[in-house]
């Protein structure tokens, strides 16, 4: 079967891209270089598909290692490229570190892909493109306008770099994934998001609310013009996400197909807690406080163009997100803990 390389496979959607990458026949290596993950990660993909996954760990910036390791495994096939800094709020503080990592993993993954003729490329990017765009957001709305932080702006200048590149050589055949806001986990309940320290995130920090590792959530900002108040966001359960890069490998075009991997539904900030509340009976104490700087108040995708085109669309529910991020949580209150502080 093709053999993939996952960049960034043993983080959060990237381990669950795996598994579905396994589970239909496709033979992966990852390369990682845990920043921001965890062996053990690995080891529970192998716990929940019974295959063997080989794990690199390197900085895939090392564009030496990085070509050993296409000269070594000559049948690679295809990347699915995920690693890279993604905490939005640290982009801000730390603008250059998020330029050099992103960019230039982004860079040597290109140029060691061309050198080995390895045509075929899935990326991924995030809503957070559109920026200041007209919502629902569809993949012809203007992007690049009005993003509000240098990891946003690094996905949209990748996205550039990516479609230059497909562009050079008429066999590449490149997919641009923009995703809306993955959550939940695994249905094992053994991989699922693991976030260092104090979640950034919404639906982690309602589950270590939940579990009693955090004392009250704060929802930034009830006087939005949205129905509640609270922002509305397209929250997407991580196994439709993972299964949307299957979608989008098999059915890679030459140059560069843009696709938004979202519900199409829009959730507020508060309907996704009381639901958390509905599913899982534990109760989610929170506080309203001041807006968070750079937040939208509402974004949601127009998903139509995967549905057409790839033949994917969400399956799952609100209600089995909030199942299974309570299901994995609750299993792993520390996470993965091999590498982490309690
Ligand atoms: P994650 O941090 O869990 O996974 C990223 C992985 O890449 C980690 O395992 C990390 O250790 C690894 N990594 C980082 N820099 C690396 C480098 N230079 N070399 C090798 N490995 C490196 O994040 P995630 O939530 O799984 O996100 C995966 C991708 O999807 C990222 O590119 C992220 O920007 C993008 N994305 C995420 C979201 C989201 O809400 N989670 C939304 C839109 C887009
Ligand atoms: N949010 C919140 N409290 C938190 C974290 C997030 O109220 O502790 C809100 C945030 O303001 C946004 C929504 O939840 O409106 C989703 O935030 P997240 O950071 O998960 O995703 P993004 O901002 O990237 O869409």
């Amino acid at each position: 079967m093709p053999k993939i390389l996952v960049s960034g496979g043993a983080g959060y959607i990237g381990s669950h891209t795996v598994v579905e990458l396994l589970n239909v026949g496709h033979e992966v290596i990852i390369v990682d270089n845990l920043i921001n993950s965890s062996r053990e990660a690995v080891h529970r993909i192998q716990q929940i598909t019974g295959k063997q996954v080989a794990l690199h760990v390197f900085d895939l910036q090392d564009t030496h290692k990085l070509d050993s390791l296409f000269e070594q495994n000559t049948d690679i096939e295809a990347v699915v490229h995920f690693a890279g800094l993604k905490a939005v709020g640290e982009s801000v503080k730390k603008p250059l570190l998020y330029y050099r990592t992103n960019i230039d993993a982004t860079l040597s993954l290109l140029e060691v892909m061309e050198k080995h003729e390895v045509h075929k490329l899935v990326f991924s990017s995030s809503a957070t493109v559109y920026g200041s765009a007209p919502i629902p957001y569809s993949e012809s709305s203007p992007a690049g306008q009005g993003i509000t932080s240098p990891y946003g702006q690094t996905k949209y200048f990748i996205e550039q770099i990516v479609t230059d590149a497909a562009n050079a050589n008429p066999d590449n055949q490149f997919s641009i994934l923009r995703y809306f806001n993955p959550i939940g986990a695994h249905e094992s309940g053994l991989i699922g998001e693991d976030p260092l320290g104090i979640p950034n995130n919404l639906m982690p920090f309602v589950a270590q609310v939940a579990s009693g590792r955090r004392e009250k959530l704060s929802i930034f900002g009830n006087d939005y013009q949205t129905p509640d108040g609270t922002c509305v966001r397209d929250y997407i359960h991580v196994v439709d996400l993972a299964k949307g890069h299957v979608a989008a490998l098999e059915h890679l075009q030459t140059g560069t197909n843009t696709f938004n991997l979202g519900s199409g539904k829009g959730t507020s900030v508060l309907e996704l807690v009381n639901a958390f509340t509905d599913t899982t009976g534990q109760e989610v104490v929170y506080e309203f406080a001041d807006r968070r700087d750079g937040d939208l108040p509402a974004f949601y995708a127009n998903p139509r163009k995967a549905a057409d085109e790839l033949g994917w669309k969400t399956e799952k529910t609100i209600h089995d997100m909030c199942r299974d991020t309570w299901n994995w949580q609750s299993k792993n209150p520390n996470g993965y803990t091999d590498n982490k502080e309690i």
